[in-house]
């Protein structure tokens, strides 16, 4: 397994939309352990493939911390809402280090993909693991979290990322 480079806010890759997934062969399979090893290298519940730098509709996840067996990864995902119930809660990114700002989703949602064998594949998911699928959901269509936010937020959060010492590098 491979570490890979996780792409920071201001590379144009981050709002790029992801194409579909056709092709599942050995190299998605190492594209997923990857993933999931890089995510885990950096403390993350949640990496979509746009972050390393590939625009290919994948992302992995790892809310085990809260239910046992919540990881793993998601091909060409698609969710809807579940209910009209919303969550208002922090919200970080591994593209935007120290940001972190109260972002509205979803409280349930229910999303179907696939699998790395093309096989399909389906969950009901409430709280972290709902908001991490429409976060990482939103990645693979070229949005960050920071468009999702009330206009005051996104000012406090960008003039954070101006002032960071990664952004400024
Ligand atoms: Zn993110």
């Amino acid at each position: 397994m491979t570490l890979r480079e996780i792409r920071l806010f201001g590379d144009p890759v981050l709002t790029t939309r992801s194409d579909e997934i056709t092709e599942f062969d050995d190299s998605l399979r190492v594209l997923v352990e990857d993933m999931l090893e890089t995510m885990d290298e950096a403390g993350g519940v949640g990496l979509a493939a746009n972050q390393i730098g590939l625009t290919r509709r994948v992302f992995v996840y790892d809310c085990s911390h809260i239910e046992d067996g919540l990881r793993g990864h998601i091909i060409n995902p698609v969710w809807e809402p579940v209910g009209e119930e919303m969550q208002l809660g922090p919200e970080g990114c591994l593209s935007i280090p120290d940001v972190s700002a109260d972002t509205q989703r979803h409280e349930t949602v229910r999303v179907t993909g696939v699998d790395v064998d093309g096989n399909p594949l389906a969950m009901v998911a409430s709280g972290l693991m709902a908001r991490c699928i429409q976060h990482e959901t939103d990645h693979l269509d070229g949005v960050l979290f920071l468009r999702r936010l009330t206009p005051e937020l996104r000012k406090e959060a960008m003039a954070t990322i101006r002032t960071s010492e990664w952004f400024n590098k």
